[in-house]
């Protein structure tokens, strides 16, 4: 499942070729994904200027000069491919070849720039990727995005933010960490990650790194940098090879190379200093990895 770093990626891939593009076409080859298409999705998209693409959560949010968005989300198996070449029947003229699998090519965005024209084709094998409209001025009552939480890549999360969401939170911190409605995107992978970087256990109670008064503790600050450096690592590594596109396909696996803790039960752990060994455990049915020498 693409986690926010690959979203990330994604749009960073998709963005240049988008941006300041006019929609001539939009194909829909099947009347839904997870869900049905939006109400007049075609018509209301064909003929308007995509303005910017942005990315909230897991969510690519592409703004239209008409006043809508068009809300994007590649579940699990979701993809985007970029081509461009004149016409659908001459291959040679693609900048990349076919997906095999072109019976998964549900959308098309058909794109009209100063530099030709362009698709950006949606595959989607297992259809719970989705896509939404909305006015740009309701976004924030859309029904996918009105209970995200922080964006942990945003403006707006901060160690004050995250302990305002964690405060009297009896769950355990891990579990905290994974619920959208407090910090949107960030999956089973990168909070493994942050909670080893920041020494903190996945099992101590939310609260306990916030203060009596509702400030944050010691553990607040060092978890939001760690939550940052972990998806901006994450996000460098595969934005290394962007200049070709070729991440806009979303089949970017895992940094596997990057973890400390992920997938490495029974590894020493990697923290100087610390004799612990790696241990995985099921916490709400997921698992968790963590050094419990060095992870407090
Ligand atoms: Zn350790």
């Amino acid at each position: 499942m693409p986690e926010l770093p690959e979203v990330e990626t994604v749009r960073r891939g998709l963005a240049p070729v988008m941006e300041g593009k006019k929609v001539t076409r939009l194909e829909l080859r099947r009347p839904d994904l997870r869900y049905p298409f939006p109400e007049g999705f075609a018509r209301r998209v064909v003929s308007a200027k995509v303005t910017s693409l942005s990315r909230r959560g897991k969510y690519l949010l592409a703004a239209l000069d008409n006043e809508l968005v068009v809300i994007m989300h590649l579940g699990m198996s979701g993809s985007f491919r970029i081509e461009s070449g004149a016409l659908d029947n001459s291959p040679g003229s693609f900048r990349f070849p076919r997906s095999p699998d072109a019976r998964h090519d549900h959308v098309t965005f058909h794109l009209r720039g100063e530099d030709g024209e362009w698709r950006i084709v949606y595959n989607d094998p297992r259809r719970f990727g989705f896509m939404d409209m909305s006015e740009s001025g309701r976004l924030s009552e859309n029904r996918h995005l009105a209970r995200l939480g922080l964006d942990p890549l945003g403006n707006e999360m901060s160690a004050a933010a995250l302990a305002e969401c964690l405060a009297g939170k009896e769950s355990p911190l891990k579990s905290a960490l994974l619920d959208q409605r407090v910090i949107a995107g960030l999956g089973n992978i990168y909070v493994s990650e942050a909670l080893w970087q920041a020494r903190l256990s996945p099992f101590r109670k939310a609260a306990s790194i916030v203060r009596g008064n509702g400030t944050p503790g010691t553990g607040c600050g060092r978890l939001v940098e760690a939550i940052r450096n972990v998806l901006g690592r994450a996000i460098a590594a595969g934005g290394s090879s962007l200049r070709d596109h070729r991440r806009a396909d979303g089949e970017l696996g895992y940094f596997q190379h990057e973890l400390n803790v992920y997938g490495r039960t029974a590894v020493p752990c990697g923290r100087g200093g610390c004799d612990g060994r790696i241990q995985r455990r099921l916490q709400g049915g997921r698992s968790t990895f963590w050094c419990a020498r060095c992870q407090r």
